[in-house]
C-alpha cells in the first residue's frame, strides 16, 4: 500500500505525466484518422541497410553487449561522415559515444552536465523530451521563444542574450528545429557561438535533422564555429536520416572530456543498445551523397504537397526550411472551425471533423498562450496519404 498523502510520481516529473502523442495516437486509431501527429515515416529506410542489419544478426555481430562507447565500425563511420560533410575532425576512440537514439544522448548529456539549480536555456517551442530531462537533472529551464515573423519562426538574439544569467550552465540548441522547421542561419549561429564563448557556456546541439534542409537553407554544425568545438556536445541520430526510427541509434561527438562526462551518465541508463543495428548504421552513414540527395528531394516534394494543400485548405502555413514538420496557424480558418484559435481544442475535434490527426504546438511551450493557435502536421508519409489528408482538410474548409 502507498500513502494517499503522497502522489506516486515525484515532483520533478509531475507535470510530464502523459504525452500528447499517446492521446492523439489513440484518437487516430479510434476514429480511423490519418495520423500526421507523430513524426515517423510510413516507409522504411533503404533495403540494403535492412539487409546489413540482418547480416549482422546472422553473423553474430552485436547480439551480445557491444562495447560501451559503440562498435568501432560505427564510431569510425560517424567521424568520417562529420569530416566528409563539415570538415569536422573527431577521434573515433575518444570523441564519439553511441547512444540509444538522440533521446538518450539528450538525457545523458543533461544528467551529466547540469548541477541542480543550474539554468538551461532552450528555444520554445521545444522538443518534448528537453523539459523533462532538464527537470530530471534538477535544472531550471529558461525558454527563449521563437516568434512568427514573415512566414517563419525567428530567434530574437537580444532576448537570448538577456536570458543568460550567472546561473546559466548551458544552451540547448536545436537546428533544424522541431516543430517550427526553422534552420538557424550562419549569422544567428555566429551570434550564439559568440555568446557561449563570452559567457563561458556549454552547448548541447541537437542536429538530428541535419540532412533535412530545403531551398536555400544550409545546415551548419555549431561545433564548426570559433571557440565552439571545446564546449559543444553535438547530437545526431540515424532515426530521421535513414527512416529507421525504431532502431534507436544515436550519437554524441565532442572533446574527450565532454564525451567522458556524457558517458558517465549514459553507462547507467541503457549501458549499451541496438547491437546489430549499429553495424547497419555504420554502412548507412557511408552511403554515397546520392542517397542523402534523393532523401532530401523526396521529403521536399512531400513538404510541398502538404504545405500547399494546407494553404489551400485555409491554414496559414509556415513553410519549413528543415525537418519533416509543418507548423500552421489555424486562426484564418475562422473562429468556429479554429475553436477560437485554440490549437488543443482544434486537434481534439479534428479527427471527428476531418479524419486527420495533428499536434497542438502549445504542448511544446511553457508560455502556452504563445503557442495556442499553432498546430503541427508531419509530412514524412507517402504522397498518397498526404494527398488524402489534404483532400479531407479542404472539404472541412470548403
Ligand atoms: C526525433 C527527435 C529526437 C529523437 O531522436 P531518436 O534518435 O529517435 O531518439 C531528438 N530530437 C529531435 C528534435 C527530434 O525530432
Amino acid at each position: 500500500m502507498t500513502s494517499s498523502a503522497r502522489p506516486l510520481l515525484n515532483r520533478r516529473l509531475a507535470e510530464f505525466g502523459t504525452t500528447i502523442f499517446a492521446e492523439m495516437s489513440a484518437l487516430a486509431l479510434r476514429t480511423g484518422s490519418i495520423n500526421l501527429g507523430q513524426g515517423f515515416p510510413d516507409t522504411d529506410g533503404p533495403e540494403e541497410i535492412r539487409e546489413a542489419a540482418v547480416r549482422a544478426l546472422r553473423d553474430g555481430r552485436g547480439n551480445q553487449y557491444p562495447p560501451g562507447p559503440g562498435v568501432p565500425e560505427l564510431r569510425t563511420a560517424i567521424t568520417a561522415h562529420q569530416e566528409r560533410r563539415y570538415g569536422l575532425s573527431y577521434d573515433p576512440d575518444a570523441e564519439v559515444l553511441v547512444t540509444a537514439g538522440a533521446t538518450e544522448a539528450i538525457a545523458a548529456a543533461l544528467l551529466a552536465l547540469v548541477e541542480p539549480g543550474d539554468e538551461v536555456i532552450a528555444f520554445e517551442p521545444y522538443y518534448d523530451s528537453y523539459a523533462a530531462c532538464i527537470a530530471m537533472a534538477g535544472g531550471t529551464r529558461v525558454p527563449v521563444t521563437l516568434r512568427p515573423a514573415d512566414g517563419s519562426f525567428r530567434l530574437d538574439l537580444d532576448e537570448l542574450r538577456a536570458a543568460v544569467t550567472d546561473r546559466t550552465r548551458l544552451l540547448l540548441i536545436n537546428t533544424p528545429h522541431n516543430p517550427t522547421g526553422t534552420v538557424l542561419t550562419r549569422e544567428e549561429l555566429t551570434a550564439i557561438a559568440e555568446l557561449a564563448v563570452e559567457r563561458d557556456l556549454l552547448v548541447i546541439t541537437d542536429e538530428v535533422y541535419e540532412h533535412l534542409v530545403f531551398d536555400a537553407a544550409e545546415h551548419i554544425p555549431l561545433a564548426t564555429f570559433p571557440g565552439m568545438r571545446g564546449r559543444t556536445v553535438s547530437i545526431g541520430s540515424a532515426g530521421k536520416t535513414f527512416s529507421f526510427t525504431g532502431w534507436k541509434v544515436g550519437w554524441v561527438t565532442g572533446t574527450p572530456d565532454l564525451v567522458t562526462a556524457v558517458r558517465s551518465a549514459k553507462q547507467f541508463l541503457t549501458y549499451v543498445a541496438s547491437g546489430p543495428f549499429q553495424y547497419a548504421v555504420a554502412e548507412a552513414l557511408s552511403l554515397p551523397d546520392s542517397y542523402f540527395d534523393a532523401f532530401r528531394a523526396d521529403m521536399l516534394a512531400k513538404r510541398d504537397v502538404l504545405a500547399t494543400g494546407l494553404t489551400e485548405a485555409g491554414f496559414e502555413v509556415f513553410r519549413p526550411a528543415g525537418t519533416y514538420f509543418v507548423t500552421t496557424d489555424i486562426r484564418p480558418l475562422g473562429p468556429d472551425l479554429s475553436q477560437n484559435g485554440d490549437g488543443f481544442a482544434f486537434c481534439r475535434a479534428l479527427p471527428e471533423l476531418a479524419g486527420v490527426v495533428a499536434i497542438p504546438n502549445a504542448v511544446f511551450y511553457d508560455h502556452r498562450e504563445a503557442g495556442a493557435p499553432f498546430v503541427r502536421f508531419a509530412f514524412c508519409k507517402r504522397v498518397s496519404v498526404l494527398e488524402e489528408a489534404v483532400g479531407r482538410l479542404k472539404k472541412l474548409a470548403g
